[in-house]
This record gives structure tokens, sequence and C-alpha cells, in this order.
């Protein structure tokens, strides 16, 4: 098996995870779509990319507007022809605890952590399913399975995440032939706390990950790879 040539998209590239994932995978021969909000760092990334050989298409997404996800996908059948692998990437982790009642991070949460992940399969599936072959990843996070106080609505999500990729294997594996994997990556050095608009406690969860040893993005990037 191998994923050369294969078309990948990748959403939540600009930084992080997907940015490694992106650039682990062209390397390894796949032609890869990168999609988020912040374009100049999609440039940076398609400049990368290309200095290596590799194929690229880059395009600003937003991952809770489903008219952009289908955009996107419809880019991707136009420049390619096909599409073997989506990798739901893009998250938000605006943490606080429920009594500040930050409703607005929460839904923003949901949007992108869930939500957009459901509109980015969708805008996939009819194409994998037409072809019965296809690999979906899921990015989840070990917080879907361990709960922790100011992280509930955050957890509630990856944890949402989890359970869809569940449902996802379940259906699509047999008869459709389309493999769906979800990482639960533990912590990792990115810039995901950005997102924490408390500022005491964006510092102690900054302090306490100090403390302990972070996963590299390369590290979730060669473990998608892998799969
Ligand atoms: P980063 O903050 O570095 O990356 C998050 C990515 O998501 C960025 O590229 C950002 O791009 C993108 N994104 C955010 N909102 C949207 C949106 N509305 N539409 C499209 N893209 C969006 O963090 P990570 O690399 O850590 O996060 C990647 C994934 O890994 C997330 O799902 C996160 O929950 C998960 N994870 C991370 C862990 C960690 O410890 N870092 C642990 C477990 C899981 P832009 O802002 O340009 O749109």
């Amino acid at each position: 098996m191998t994923i050369k040539n294969k078309i990948a998209i990748i959403t939540g590239a600009s930084s992080g995870i997907g940015y490694v994932t992106a650039f682990t995978l062209s390397k390894a021969g796949a032609k890869v779509a990168i999609g988020a909000r912040r374009t100049d760092r999609l440039k940076q990334l398609e400049n990368e990319i290309k200095k290596c050989g590799g194929d690229v298409l880059s395009q600003k997404l937003d991952v809770t507007k489903k008219d952009e996800c289908d955009t996107f996908v419809n880019q991707v059948i136009k420049k390619w022809g096909t599409i073997d692998i989506l990798v739901n990437n893009a998250g938000i982790m605006p943490i606080s605890l429920i009594e500040n009642l930050k409703v607005n991070e929460w839904e923003h949460m949901v949007d992108v952590n869930f939500r957009g992940v459901l509109y980015c399969t969708a805008a996939v599936l009819p194409y994998l399913k037409e072809k019965k072959s296809g690999h979906i990843v899921n990015v989840s996070s070990t917080a879907s399975k361990i709960v922790f106080p100011s992280g509930s609505i955050y957890c509630a999500t990856k944890r949402a995440v989890t359970a869809f990729s569940e449902g996802l294997r379940q259906e699509l594996g047999p008869g459709l032939n389309i493999r769906v994997t979800c990482i639960m990556p533990g912590t990792t050095e990115t810039d995901l706390l950005n997102s924490i608009t408390d500022e005491s406690l964006k510092k102690m969860v900054g302090e306490s990950i100090k403390n302990t040893q972070s996963l590299k993005p390369k590290d979730i990037a060669d473990a998608i790879l892998f799969a």
C-alpha cells in the first residue's frame, strides 16, 4: 500500500498538526489539498511543498460554512478528478469554566470541531462511495476520553467526533471499502491554546503543559501517514 499520487484533503492546514501532516503526506507522494482561514499561512505551506516537488491546491476554507466545504471539494475534483483521503483536522479549543457561560465560544467549538467534520465528510462521501475506496481520518483527542474542568465542551465535541468516526467505520467499511481512522493525540506542541480567551486559565494550562512531555506535530503526522 502506498499513498503515492493519492489525493488527500487536509483541513486546518495553516498551522500545527494540519500543517505538518500536509507536508508529510506530500513528501510521501500524495497530492494535497490544504484548507484553512489564514491564507497567508497556506501560501507559505504551498510554497514549501512546491519547493520539494509536491503537487498542491490551497484554498481558503472555513469548515463552519457548508458551502465552503462543498466548494473546496469541488475544486479538488476539478483539479485532480478524484479524492482518496480526507483528514478532518481543523479544530479550536477555547476552554473555560461552564459557570462563565461563554456560550458563543461553546457554539464556535461545536461548529468547528464537530459540524465542520460533518460538512467535510458529507462533501467527500459521494466521491468515495462512487469509487468504493478511500480513507477518512478524523483528528479527535484523548480529551474525548478524559474530561477535565474547563474542558467539558471541548471534550464533548471530541467525544462526538470519536462516536461519529465509529459510526462511519461501521457503516462505510463493509461493502463500500472506505476506511475510517480516528486519531486521538495527547498534548501536542501547537498554537491550539491561543484560542483560550480566559487569560489566567491560558497561563495555567500553558504552565502545566511546560511540565509535561508533549508530542510534536510530526508525531501525529506520522501516525496519520501510517494509517
Ligand atoms: P492549531 O491551532 O495549530 O491548528 C488548528 C487548525 O485549525 C489551524 O490550521 C486553524 O486554521 C484551523 N481552523 C480553526 N478554525 C477553523 C475553521 N473555522 N475553518 C477551517 N480551519 C479552522 O492546533 P492543532 O494543530 O493542535 O489542532 C489540530 C487538531 O488537533 C484540532 O482538531 C485539535 O483539537 C486536535 N488536537 C490537538 C491537540 C494538542 O494538544 N495540540 C491534542 C489533541 C487533539 P485557521 O485559523 O487559519 O483557520
